[in-house]
């Protein structure tokens, strides 16, 4: 229950619940997919991963804070999630995907999150 960057996390189903009670339909951790997004919206041609700020290197944010034991280990294993990322976002914005992701500590204002989902998915 407690670990992170698994499938089905609870920000996640946050995100999903809001999109739902918005209106949207939506596709979920579509294995043809660069990064299996975890939201796909076909009709709009948008996708939005939920992404764990320590898991995924939320720039700046308090959660995503490294540890500082064990760092080469941590350092090489936190970079090459990183490094993924950013190539699964470039490769789905060639395949004309519209990308977004919002972060973990994103999740908890649901308000802001409603809004940054509108100007996303209304542009
Ligand atoms: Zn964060």
């Amino acid at each position: 229950m407690s670990r992170i960057g698994g499938k089905n996390t609870k920000p996640e189903l946050i995100v999903r619940s809001l999109l739902h009670k918005m209106g949207y339909r939506f596709r979920l951790h579509r294995h043809d997919l660069p990064g299996k997004p975890d939201i796909t919206l076909p009709k709009y041609k948008k996708i939005i991963f939920v992404h764990g700020c320590y898991w995924h290197g939320h720039f700046d944010c308090p959660k995503s804070k490294r540890p500082t034991t064990n760092i080469a280990f941590w350092e090489t294993k936190l970079d090459k999630n990183i490094s993924r990322d950013k190539n699964n976002i470039k490769s789905l914005i060639e395949l004309g995907w519209d990308v977004m992701v919002i972060w973990t500590c994103e999740v908890g204002d649901i308000d802001t999150l409603k809004i940054k989902l509108l100007n996303f998915l209304q542009n």
